[in-house]
């Protein structure tokens, strides 16, 4: 399979070799197109005309919801809410699920390697609850602390805040024990999937997770879209943490009333062309098969860490090994500023 192919802009350098797809990947040919064929041939708003266009784009963008749901292997499509992205879903969790069931004396359990995205947040929502933040560390070689994590629950302890893979360290974080864990004191688990969702098969119902953020940018997608995938009756409890067109049933001069799961979450125009993009990225990765991209993955790990391995000036840092590391490498080169090495 050539897949550089499907990459325009690689296809345009074919000397490039890009090593920052975890801060954004490059755009795959059918998400260009999906865009430019929205703008070019259906641009209208949604789920607001009623004229041949609308209706077209309203049923584009709303189908994508199936693909998401597919992708995540998701019980419904209506637990799909579209965001502009992982950090904007994370803090729709933070405040839209965490005001509403946190208060004084209860516990946000939280690993230390997480993104500020899904830390910044439950700070907030801490600051404004009350509710404290209990943080677990990490073992000698980087992997979460499963052991202090199980320790640390109790049945204070209403949410628990993690990765699916560390975009630092590239830990890959076992989820599914995690859930079994939290669900046992009655606490949910927030899952941040920025970097999990382009390297691994993601199965939400067999996790049984409660919520997972993702970005389309991340996924070979546009950048201006995501994903919070959460179990119906949290999106049910949950309160909009924006307010504006769509995401209303009735409005009246003093107060209103919210539309149904998943649209009262999403306030004002969306990123329609965007959202297109996202689904397509993912039947490309669909059409690929999410196991065969874990399997390359892998392999290229396992030929990476070995090459280091030969340096005896470099040291690894993180896991090490393609069990519980996936995606990136951290290390450092002995004597060297990690700036000097990254310009050489
Ligand atoms: N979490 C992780 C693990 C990430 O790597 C990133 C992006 N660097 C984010 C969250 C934030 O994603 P976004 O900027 O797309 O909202």
């Amino acid at each position: 399979m050539n897949l550089r192919s499907r990459f325009p802009l690689l296809v345009s350098q074919p000397d490039l070799v890009f090593l920052d797809t975890a801060a954004s990947s490059q755009r795959v040919d059918v998400a260009l197109e999906a865009v430019d064929k929205y703008y070019r041939e259906m641009n209208a708003n949604v789920h607001r005309g009623l004229y041949p266009m609308s209706e077209q784009a309203t049923e584009a963008y709303e189908s994508v919801r199936g693909v998401v749901q597919q992708f995540l292997n998701a019980g419904d499509e209506r637990e799909v809410v579209f965001t502009r992205g992982t950090t904007e879903s994370l803090n729709l969790v933070a405040h839209g699920y965490g005001k509403q069931v946190l208060q004084k004396g209860d516990e946000i359990l939280i690993s230390v390697m997480e993104h500020h995205s899904h830390l910044v947040p439950w700070q907030m929502v801490a600051e404004e609850t009350g509710a404290e933040l209990v943080f677990v560390g990490l073992d000698e070689v980087g992997n979460l602390d499963m052991d202090a994590l199980h320790g640390a629950m109790t049945d204070r302890t209403k949410v628990v805040a993690v990765t699916g893979l560390s975009n630092t360290l590239g830990t890959v974080v076992d989820l599914k024990q995690i859930a079994e864990w939290a669900h046992d004191v009655g606490a949910v688990v927030s899952v941040d999937g920025a970097q999990m969702a382009a390297h691994f098969p993601v199965n939400v119902q067999e996790l049984d997770v409660d919520f997972f953020a993702f970005s389309s940018h991340k996924v070979y997608g546009p950048t201006g879209a995501g994903v919070l995938w959460a179990k119906r009756e949290h999106l049910d409890l949950m309160e909009p943490i924006m307010g504006g067109g769509g995401m209303i049933r009735e409005v009246h001069m003093a107060s209103s009333t919210w539309n149904d799961v998943p649209w009262k979450f999403e306030a004002g125009t969306p990123s329609i062309a965007q959202v297109l993009g996202m689904g397509v990225a993912l039947e490309f990765l669909m059409e690929i098969g999410m196991e065969k991209v874990e399997v390359h993955d892998r392999e290229l790990m396992e030929y990476a860490l070995s090459q280091l391995d030969q340096l005896s000036f470099v040291r690894v840092l993180g896991p090490g090994n393609a069990d519980q590391q996936s995606g990136v490498i951290s290390f450092e080169v002995d004597g060297v500023h990690p700036h000097d090495v990254s310009a050489i």
